[in-house]
Protein backbone atom coordinates (compact mmCIF):
# COMPACT_ATOMS: atom_id res chain seq x y z
CA UNK A 1 0.00 0.00 0.00
CA UNK A 2 1.15 3.37 -0.89
CA UNK A 3 2.11 5.23 2.08
CA UNK A 4 0.03 9.14 2.68
CA UNK A 5 2.16 11.47 3.18
CA UNK A 6 1.27 13.85 6.86
CA UNK A 7 2.63 16.74 4.94
CA UNK A 8 2.27 19.14 1.33
CA UNK A 9 3.77 16.33 -0.66
CA UNK A 10 7.51 17.14 -1.74
CA UNK A 11 9.20 15.32 -4.41
CA UNK A 12 11.51 12.50 -2.93
CA UNK A 13 14.51 12.26 -5.31
CA UNK A 14 17.63 10.75 -4.99
CA UNK A 15 20.92 11.28 -4.58
CA UNK A 16 23.13 7.88 -4.47
CA UNK A 17 26.88 7.18 -3.63
CA UNK A 18 28.21 3.89 -4.38
CA UNK A 19 31.08 2.32 -3.09
CA UNK A 20 32.62 4.82 -0.80
CA UNK A 21 35.89 2.66 0.22
CA UNK A 22 37.00 3.71 3.67
CA UNK A 23 39.57 2.03 5.50
CA UNK A 24 38.37 1.40 8.92
CA UNK A 25 38.71 -0.46 12.38
CA UNK A 26 35.36 -1.80 13.46
CA UNK A 27 35.04 -5.47 13.89
CA UNK A 28 35.34 -8.07 16.94
CA UNK A 29 38.82 -9.49 16.68
CA UNK A 30 41.30 -7.76 17.80
CA UNK A 31 42.87 -8.17 14.40
CA UNK A 32 40.17 -5.95 13.09
CA UNK A 33 40.14 -3.73 15.36
CA UNK A 34 44.63 -3.27 15.07
CA UNK A 35 44.64 -3.68 12.05
CA UNK A 36 41.92 -2.57 10.61
CA UNK A 37 40.23 -3.56 6.64
CA UNK A 38 37.98 -1.72 3.99
CA UNK A 39 34.77 -1.22 4.42
CA UNK A 40 32.65 0.39 1.05
CA UNK A 41 29.28 2.13 1.50
CA UNK A 42 26.62 2.87 -0.65
CA UNK A 43 23.64 5.67 0.40
CA UNK A 44 20.63 6.74 -1.26
CA UNK A 45 19.91 10.35 0.26
CA UNK A 46 16.47 10.96 -0.26
CA UNK A 47 15.80 14.49 -0.86
CA UNK A 48 13.86 17.21 -2.81
CA UNK A 49 16.34 18.43 -5.23
CA UNK A 50 13.86 21.46 -6.86
CA UNK A 51 14.66 24.18 -5.08
CA UNK A 52 18.68 23.62 -6.19
CA UNK A 53 17.84 22.29 -9.69
CA UNK A 54 15.65 25.22 -10.60
CA UNK A 55 17.64 27.97 -9.55
CA UNK A 56 21.35 26.19 -9.85
CA UNK A 57 22.23 27.45 -6.10
CA UNK A 58 24.55 24.92 -4.57
CA UNK A 59 23.43 26.52 -1.10
CA UNK A 60 19.82 24.90 -1.74
CA UNK A 61 21.71 21.42 -2.43
CA UNK A 62 22.71 18.87 -0.03
CA UNK A 63 26.52 18.72 -0.56
CA UNK A 64 27.15 15.05 -1.56
CA UNK A 65 31.43 15.58 -1.17
CA UNK A 66 30.66 17.07 2.28
CA UNK A 67 28.11 13.58 3.13
CA UNK A 68 31.11 11.63 1.69
CA UNK A 69 34.29 13.05 3.62
CA UNK A 70 31.61 12.88 6.86
CA UNK A 71 31.00 9.33 6.35
CA UNK A 72 34.47 8.78 5.35
CA UNK A 73 35.88 10.63 8.96
CA UNK A 74 32.95 8.95 10.91
CA UNK A 75 33.76 5.64 10.23
CA UNK A 76 37.54 6.15 10.76
CA UNK A 77 37.00 8.20 14.25
CA UNK A 78 35.30 5.33 15.69
CA UNK A 79 35.53 1.81 16.70
CA UNK A 80 32.23 -0.55 16.37
CA UNK A 81 32.20 -4.15 17.09
CA UNK A 82 28.88 -4.31 14.48
CA UNK A 83 28.38 -2.76 11.33
CA UNK A 84 24.41 -2.81 12.06
CA UNK A 85 25.88 -0.09 14.62
CA UNK A 86 28.22 1.78 12.33
CA UNK A 87 25.31 1.97 10.06
CA UNK A 88 22.98 3.11 12.72
CA UNK A 89 24.92 5.64 13.69
CA UNK A 90 26.00 7.27 10.44
CA UNK A 91 22.60 7.08 9.39
CA UNK A 92 21.20 9.12 12.31
CA UNK A 93 23.77 11.40 12.11
CA UNK A 94 23.13 12.15 8.80
CA UNK A 95 19.88 13.03 9.38
CA UNK A 96 21.01 15.40 11.94
CA UNK A 97 23.28 17.51 10.18
CA UNK A 98 22.07 17.52 6.61
CA UNK A 99 18.20 19.07 6.94
CA UNK A 100 17.67 18.88 3.57
CA UNK A 101 17.87 14.69 4.04
CA UNK A 102 14.60 13.23 4.68
CA UNK A 103 15.31 9.56 4.34
CA UNK A 104 18.27 7.71 4.21
CA UNK A 105 19.19 4.25 2.49
CA UNK A 106 22.98 3.01 3.98
CA UNK A 107 24.72 0.43 3.19
CA UNK A 108 27.75 -0.99 4.82
CA UNK A 109 29.77 -3.69 3.26
CA UNK A 110 32.42 -5.82 4.24
CA UNK A 111 34.25 -7.73 1.61
CA UNK A 112 37.09 -8.85 4.08
CA UNK A 113 35.37 -9.97 7.11
CA UNK A 114 37.27 -12.11 9.04
CA UNK A 115 34.51 -15.74 7.95
CA UNK A 116 37.41 -18.19 7.17
CA UNK A 117 35.53 -19.31 4.25
CA UNK A 118 35.15 -18.33 0.13
CA UNK A 119 32.58 -15.25 0.37
CA UNK A 120 32.05 -12.17 -1.92
CA UNK A 121 30.72 -9.66 0.59
CA UNK A 122 28.67 -9.56 3.67
CA UNK A 123 27.12 -6.06 4.44
CA UNK A 124 24.13 -4.44 6.04
CA UNK A 125 21.60 -2.18 4.77
CA UNK A 126 19.08 -0.24 6.92
CA UNK A 127 16.31 2.26 5.93
CA UNK A 128 16.00 5.55 8.43
CA UNK A 129 13.82 8.86 7.61
CA UNK A 130 12.26 11.28 10.13
CA UNK A 131 8.80 10.48 11.48
CA UNK A 132 6.28 12.94 11.58
CA UNK A 133 4.28 13.32 14.56
CA UNK A 134 0.75 14.99 15.68
CA UNK A 135 0.69 15.69 19.67
CA UNK A 136 -1.92 16.59 20.94
CA UNK A 137 -1.00 18.79 24.37
CA UNK A 138 -2.75 20.46 27.17
CA UNK A 139 -2.98 21.97 30.40
CA UNK A 140 -5.23 23.36 32.84
CA UNK A 141 -3.47 24.47 36.36
CA UNK A 142 -1.89 27.48 36.87
CA UNK A 143 -0.84 29.65 33.64
CA UNK A 144 -1.65 26.68 31.00
CA UNK A 145 -0.23 28.89 28.21
CA UNK A 146 2.84 29.42 29.59
CA UNK A 147 3.21 25.62 30.71
CA UNK A 148 1.96 24.85 26.59
CA UNK A 149 4.77 26.91 25.26
CA UNK A 150 7.37 25.72 27.57
CA UNK A 151 6.38 22.44 26.44
CA UNK A 152 7.06 23.14 23.18
CA UNK A 153 10.50 25.13 24.24
CA UNK A 154 11.26 21.68 25.20
CA UNK A 155 10.72 19.83 22.46
CA UNK A 156 12.51 22.35 20.23
CA UNK A 157 15.33 21.40 22.86
CA UNK A 158 15.70 18.24 21.73
CA UNK A 159 18.22 17.54 19.03
CA UNK A 160 15.98 14.42 18.00
CA UNK A 161 13.16 16.45 17.45
CA UNK A 162 12.07 19.33 15.00
CA UNK A 163 8.94 21.55 15.74
CA UNK A 164 6.59 22.46 12.34
CA UNK A 165 2.96 24.31 13.02
CA UNK A 166 1.61 24.85 16.15
CA UNK A 167 -2.38 25.39 16.27
CA UNK A 168 -4.20 28.06 18.01
CA UNK A 169 -5.33 26.99 21.58
CA UNK A 170 -8.71 25.90 21.98
CA UNK A 171 -10.55 26.42 25.58
CA UNK A 172 -12.26 23.27 26.62
CA UNK A 173 -14.68 22.27 29.09
CA UNK A 174 -12.82 19.37 31.19
CA UNK A 175 -13.66 15.62 29.92
CA UNK A 176 -14.42 13.15 32.69
CA UNK A 177 -16.51 13.62 35.90
CA UNK A 178 -13.42 15.56 37.84
CA UNK A 179 -14.35 18.81 39.24
CA UNK A 180 -11.76 21.47 37.88
CA UNK A 181 -10.24 24.57 35.67
CA UNK A 182 -10.78 24.50 31.71
CA UNK A 183 -8.09 22.90 29.26
CA UNK A 184 -6.07 25.05 27.03
CA UNK A 185 -5.42 22.45 24.57
CA UNK A 186 -3.89 22.15 20.93
CA UNK A 187 -2.21 20.21 18.47
CA UNK A 188 2.08 20.41 17.95
CA UNK A 189 3.53 19.13 14.99
CA UNK A 190 6.79 17.48 14.93
CA UNK A 191 9.50 15.62 12.92
CA UNK A 192 11.46 13.20 14.99
CA UNK A 193 13.79 10.38 15.01
CA UNK A 194 12.28 9.03 17.87
CA UNK A 195 10.88 5.54 18.00
CA UNK A 196 7.42 5.81 19.11
CA UNK A 197 8.65 4.36 22.58
CA UNK A 198 11.58 6.90 23.26
CA UNK A 199 9.14 9.68 22.58
CA UNK A 200 6.25 8.60 25.09
CA UNK A 201 9.48 8.45 27.48
CA UNK A 202 10.55 12.03 26.11
CA UNK A 203 6.98 13.31 26.83
CA UNK A 204 7.16 11.97 29.91
CA UNK A 205 10.12 13.63 30.82
CA UNK A 206 8.71 17.32 29.59
CA UNK A 207 5.26 16.66 31.50
CA UNK A 208 7.61 15.87 34.73
CA UNK A 209 9.69 18.89 34.10
CA UNK A 210 6.27 20.91 34.33
CA UNK A 211 5.66 19.83 37.73
CA UNK A 212 3.07 16.90 36.23
CA UNK A 213 1.80 14.57 39.01
CA UNK A 214 -0.73 11.66 37.91
CA UNK A 215 -2.78 11.60 40.87
CA UNK A 216 -6.33 10.99 39.29
CA UNK A 217 -7.05 9.97 36.43
CA UNK A 218 -8.08 12.19 33.85
CA UNK A 219 -8.11 14.83 36.82
CA UNK A 220 -6.35 18.29 36.46
CA UNK A 221 -2.62 18.74 35.26
CA UNK A 222 -0.21 21.64 34.54
CA UNK A 223 0.76 19.58 31.07
CA UNK A 224 -0.29 16.49 29.39
CA UNK A 225 1.19 15.49 25.67
CA UNK A 226 -0.14 12.61 23.85
CA UNK A 227 0.71 11.11 20.57
CA UNK A 228 -2.13 11.76 18.08
CA UNK A 229 -0.80 10.22 14.85
CA UNK A 230 2.92 8.89 13.99
CA UNK A 231 3.21 8.69 10.47
CA UNK A 232 0.91 5.91 9.18
CA UNK A 233 1.67 3.77 12.40
CA UNK A 234 -0.74 1.32 13.91
CA UNK A 235 0.71 0.43 17.20
CA UNK A 236 -0.53 -1.41 20.10
CA UNK A 237 1.51 -1.96 23.73
CA UNK A 238 1.38 -2.48 27.10
CA UNK A 239 1.42 1.47 27.32
CA UNK A 240 1.14 2.65 24.07
CA UNK A 241 -1.69 2.93 21.52
CA UNK A 242 -1.38 4.88 18.33
CA UNK A 243 -3.24 6.39 17.42
CA UNK A 244 -4.46 7.53 20.44
CA UNK A 245 -7.45 5.28 21.01
CA UNK A 246 -9.50 8.31 22.03
CA UNK A 247 -9.00 10.78 19.75
CA UNK A 248 -12.00 10.62 17.30
CA UNK A 249 -14.33 11.54 20.47
CA UNK A 250 -12.47 14.87 21.51
CA UNK A 251 -13.01 18.18 19.83
CA UNK A 252 -9.83 19.66 21.14
CA UNK A 253 -7.93 17.24 19.24
CA UNK A 254 -10.16 17.24 15.93
CA UNK A 255 -10.50 20.53 15.53
CA UNK A 256 -6.97 21.86 15.68
CA UNK A 257 -5.86 18.66 13.96
CA UNK A 258 -8.55 19.70 11.29
CA UNK A 259 -6.62 23.20 10.24
CA UNK A 260 -3.41 21.12 9.61
CA UNK A 261 -4.34 17.72 8.15
CA UNK A 262 -7.81 18.18 7.33
CA UNK A 263 -7.43 15.40 4.48
CA UNK A 264 -5.31 12.96 6.32
CA UNK A 265 -6.95 9.40 6.92
CA UNK A 266 -7.04 7.76 10.18
CA UNK A 267 -5.06 4.57 9.71
CA UNK A 268 -7.53 2.33 11.67
CA UNK A 269 -10.74 4.13 11.06
CA UNK A 270 -10.47 4.79 7.69
CA UNK A 271 -12.05 8.33 7.99
CA UNK A 272 -10.00 11.94 7.36
CA UNK A 273 -9.48 14.08 10.22
CA UNK A 274 -12.52 16.28 8.40
CA UNK A 275 -15.05 13.66 8.58
CA UNK A 276 -14.21 12.53 12.14
CA UNK A 277 -14.79 16.27 13.46
CA UNK A 278 -17.83 16.42 11.28
CA UNK A 279 -19.50 13.23 12.64
CA UNK A 280 -18.26 14.41 16.45
CA UNK A 281 -20.24 17.62 15.78
CA UNK A 282 -23.49 16.12 14.17
CA UNK A 283 -23.25 13.31 17.24
CA UNK A 284 -23.22 16.12 19.57
P1 LIG B 1 -5.95 9.98 27.82
O1 LIG B 1 -4.87 9.11 27.27
O2 LIG B 1 -7.32 9.32 27.79
O3 LIG B 1 -5.96 11.36 27.27
P2 LIG B 1 -4.50 10.94 30.07
O4 LIG B 1 -3.70 11.65 29.02
O5 LIG B 1 -5.11 11.79 31.14
O6 LIG B 1 -5.66 10.10 29.38
P3 LIG B 1 -2.21 9.94 31.36
O7 LIG B 1 -2.28 9.73 32.82
O8 LIG B 1 -1.54 11.19 30.86
O9 LIG B 1 -3.66 9.81 30.76
O10 LIG B 1 -1.45 8.75 30.64
C1 LIG B 1 -1.62 7.43 31.02
C2 LIG B 1 -0.77 6.54 30.12
O11 LIG B 1 -1.33 6.42 28.82
C3 LIG B 1 0.62 7.02 29.81
O12 LIG B 1 1.51 6.77 30.86
C4 LIG B 1 0.97 6.22 28.56
O13 LIG B 1 1.72 5.06 28.89
C5 LIG B 1 -0.38 5.75 28.04
N1 LIG B 1 -0.62 6.01 26.61
C6 LIG B 1 -1.21 5.11 25.77
N2 LIG B 1 -1.31 5.59 24.54
C7 LIG B 1 -0.76 6.84 24.57
C8 LIG B 1 -0.56 7.85 23.57
N3 LIG B 1 -0.94 7.65 22.30
N4 LIG B 1 0.06 9.00 23.95
C9 LIG B 1 0.43 9.19 25.23
N5 LIG B 1 0.28 8.28 26.22
C10 LIG B 1 -0.32 7.12 25.90
CA1 LIG C 1 -4.61 13.07 27.40
CA1 LIG D 1 -1.45 11.66 28.59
Amino acid sequence: MKKQSMVARKNMDEIRIENLEVYAYHGVYQEETEKGQPFFVNAVLYTDTTPAALTDELTLATNYGDVCHFISEWMKEHTCQLIETVAENVAREILLRYPLILEVDLEIRKPKAPIGLPFGCVSVKIHRSWHTVYLSIGSNMGDRQQYLEQAIDALRDHAQIKVGRVSEWVNTKPYGEVEQQDFLNGIVEIHTLLTPQELLEELHRIEAAAGRERLVHWGPRTLDLDIVFYDDLVYEAKDLTIPHVDMANRYFVLKPLSQMIPYYVHPVIGKNVNQLLQELNSAE
